[in-house]
């Protein structure tokens, strides 16, 4: 007889881990202990040595379903004998702790929420130890419902006895609960709850109304995604005109229906963290041309909340569209709403119902949103089913650190020994609510990981948000400049800490000389970077609002390449009126609320503004994302020009140069779609011949390709292929996002690599 000590690293917790291993250890006539203890789980397994190394192998082999095994320590023990193998009492333990995302129904539970005989016939609430809500329930760990928001609903003696028993698929289950105990849903100041309510709002809906609807991680909303008063009256009421909405669709049936949909696009689609996945339409979608307005892709989800599949279906005799708009609910940039008292400050006037209900939200997540590259995923936004799982890498540090991260699209990011948490999505900082979500996140986030950052890392920019919260938080500071964030963490990402040649493809960030970066070719490695090359800089003239209108660049640009007829250009191009043009020839003289700006997004605005594609967005990046699918519908071959790099005070690629030829060929009265595609393929050749310049200086042979632009897989395709025709090692990302959603990784990398310097 032998007793081992077991213990198992990784999601290990709210999976069903100890039911499992409880299993395992009487297949095995193993007697002991199992319990949670945070950071892992914890066996004791006495028995015959053979059996217990059985047992061993069983759990490596057959883990829970949803379990992420990340390493399991075995030492043998003393221990007085045990009688049984019973599941303890969860002790807390510090250290490295592993919350779970949150899981979308599973099959098992579809089928009992339409089983008449079911206990659970259609119940709003329905989950089991696979699937159900975790990170955005969780109070504080270890978890167990205590430390949930299921405490307020205790368990009825059916449930209990689930709960209790090994032998059912809710043994363990934290949020396990009925029609009869669970909690319930009801319309917001209406006297209507449970299936009244669902029914009354699957009508409202069919009538082209717009509900809100509390899901998992915080309220959607939601309209029939096949009438186009209904979509379109949404967009007036969210002040939206054209920034795509997300579907979800009833099943994978509908989806395969509406959008062309690969292998393994199709496994993502139907997985169970059930992310928004950008799909190309079919020719003749259902959908209504208000739900992606000009644009050849929607974004496309399967129900995974309960209450979801409900409103599709639900025996009430409605027969509902395939296809439901579910956009966030929330005012544009501030975070997605959590609770009643959200909806009431910011959403209400947006919808003409709420279906809410009495569980409550701890932690807002957004929906994931994932493009692909290559047959494999590509990420946008990294929430909902992905967040708070952590990065690891090997370099053996020791620390804790948190990041704040960006700006826009704010994701923070907390650093632990070698682990990093990037957060669920938190949105734009311009908004004070989204401040405030940050900073109350943050203190969560820390209190579950049990984390006391000896550092918090920012962005350089001395007017962000971000920094200031940072700078509140009463640790020492650590700045990292914006676009060697983007590269970090595409280094991190890749669990690589060489020298890299980093290309930053980007908006806007704040650069070390005060002046505005954003197409950037930084030496990098953990240290430090050297700013070596950048796109050629060009006057930025009215400040913010150069970023939403991008004629207002290219008409600056033109001023600089022909300051001789550039009213002529400006004119045939139809980019502004005379007087327009000549108000900004004059403040870019002057310098008059003008910046000087290597931005590349800014680059693409103004591209997409001389093709007469769009001239201004009414969403971000609208303008270049349009030049991209523009460019992917032709690609003919014009002559295009020999363009090398330019030696300035830093290197340049002649991105002058290249917008020259782009406005003579397009006043040549060349297809504007071949030119947007060859924009893309010579700016990518450009940028490989600056690599290969800086190759053979510094020796380096590994690129990373980070930042916004990259977001554009067109581009991404062109630069990675002709890199690895050169021999070039490149990083790219996949599960973090290129924008910067993603930066958060990067600041938390270089502050722990700080930290482990100055001790070291
Ligand atoms: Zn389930
Ligand atoms: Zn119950
Ligand atoms: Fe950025």
């Amino acid at each position: 007889m032998i007793t081992k000590r077991i213990r198992i690293y990784g999601i290990v917790q709210g999976v069903g881990f100890r039911p499992t291993v409880s299993r395992h250890a009487m297949a095995c006539q193993i007697t002991g202990t199992v319990s949670n203890k945070g950071p892992y789980v914890e066996v004791y397994a006495q028995g015959r040595p053979s059996q217990v190394e059985r047992m061993i192998e069983k759990i490596k082999k057959e883990p829970p379903k949803r379990a992420v095994l990340l390493k399991v320590d075995t030492e043998t023990v003393e221990s007085k004998p045990f009688e049984t193998f019973s599941i303890i009492e969860s002790k807390r333990t510090r250290g490295e702790i592993f919350i779970s995302p949150d899981i979308a129904i599973c099959e098992d539970c579809k089928k009992e929420l339409y089983d008449a005989n079911d206990r659970r016939y259609l119940h709003p609430f329905i989950n089991c130890t696979c699937c159900g809500p975790r990170l955005t329930i969780l109070e504080s760990l270890p978890y167990d419902r205590v430390r949930t928001s299921m405490k307020e609903f205790p368990m009825c003696p059916d449930c209990a006895q689930e709960y209790y028993d090994p032998a059912t698929r809710r043994y363990d289950a934290q949020p396990v609960c009925c029609n009869e105990c669970g909690p319930h849903v009801f319309l917001m100041d209406k006297d209507l709850r449970d299936g009244q309510a669902i029914t009354y709002c699957r009508k409202a809906i069919l009538d082209g109304k717009v509900i809100a609807i509390k899901g998992i991680g915080g309220f959607h909303l939601c309209c029939d995604a096949t009438n186009e008063k209904a979509v379109d009256r949404l967009r007036r009421m969210k002040h939206r005109p054209a920034k795509p909405f997300a579907v979800m669709m009833r099943n994978l049936e509908v989806v395969q229906k509406e959008c062309i949909l690969t292998q393994p696009q199709q496994e993502i689609l139907t997985g169970h963290q059930k992310p928004i996945l950008l799909l190309q339409k079919k020719q003749h979608s259902h959908l209504c041309d208000a739900v992606a307005p000009d644009n050849p892709k929607v974004g496309v989800m399967l129900p995974y909340a309960p209450v979801q599949m409900l409103l599709f279906d639900y025996p009430d005799g409605l027969k509902m569209p395939d296809s439901l708009i579910m956009t966030s609910g929330n005012v544009s940039g501030a975070p997605i709403c959590r609770q009643d008292q959200d909806v009431r400050e910011q959403i209400l006037h947006f919808c003409d119902d709420v279906l809410t209900n009495d569980r409550k939200i701890r932690i807002r997540c957004d929906d994931t949103v994932m493009d692909f590259y290559d047959d494999q995923p590509y990420m946008i936004r990294r929430s909902r089913g992905y967040a708070p799982l952590p990065v690891l890498l090997s370099n053996g540090y020791r620390g804790q650190v948190a990041a704040i991260g960006g700006e826009l699209k704010n994701t923070f990011c907390i650093g632990v020994n070698d682990l990093y948490y990037p957060s669920p999505y938190i949105g734009d900082l311009e908004d004070i609510r989204t401040v405030e979500a940050l900073k109350e996140t943050l203190q969560r986030m820390e209190e579950f990981l049990e984390v006391k950052p000896q550092v918090v890392a920012c962005d350089l920019h001395p007017k962000y948000q971000s920094r200031a919260v940072a700078e509140s938080l009463g640790l020492p500071v650590v700045y990292v400049q914006h676009h060697y964030a983007h590269i970090l963490s595409c280094m991190a990402e890749n669990d690589w800490s060489q020298p890299v040649i980093g290309v930053s493809f980007d908006g806007t960030g704040y650069g070390t000389d005060g002046t505005i970066w954003g197409g950037e070719f930084l030496l990098c490695d953990p240290n430090g970077f050297e700013r070596a090359g950048s796109i050629v800089p060009f006057q930025q003239v009215g400040g913010d609002i150069a970023a939403k209108e991008g004629w207002r660049i290219a008409v600056s640009m033109i001023w600089d390449l022909y300051p001789e007829n550039a009213l002529d250009i400006i004119e045939a191009l139809q980019l502004c009126d005379a007087r327009q043009a000549k108000l900004i020839g004059r403040m870019a003289k002057n310098g008059l609320n003008t910046i000087v700006s290597t931005s590349a997004g800014r680059l693409f605005d103004a591209v997409s503004a001389i093709l007469s594609i769009r001239k201004s967005s009414t969403f971000e990046s609208e303008a270049s994302v349009t030049l991209q699918f523009e460019a992917e519908k032709n690609h003919e071959a014009l002559d295009v020009p020999d363009l090398s790099v330019i030696e300035d005070s830093i290197k340049r690629i002649d991105t002058a140069s290249l917008v020259r030829w782009i406005i003579e060929k397009k006043l040549e009265g060349k297809n504007v779609q071949a030119l947007a595609y060859h924009f893309h393929s010579i700016l990518a050749h450009q940028i490989v011949q600056m690599c290969r310049q800086l190759q053979k200086e510094t020796k380096r042979t590994t690129v990373a390709l980070s930042g916004g632009v990259y977001q554009n897989t067109l581009l991404l395709d062109l630069t990675k292929k002709e890199l690895e025709h050169y021999g070039f090692h490149v990083l790219c990302h996949r599960m973090i996002p290129p924008n910067d959603g993603g930066i958060g990784l990067g600041q938390a990398y270089y502050a722990m690599h700080m930290l482990n310097r100055k001790e070291g």
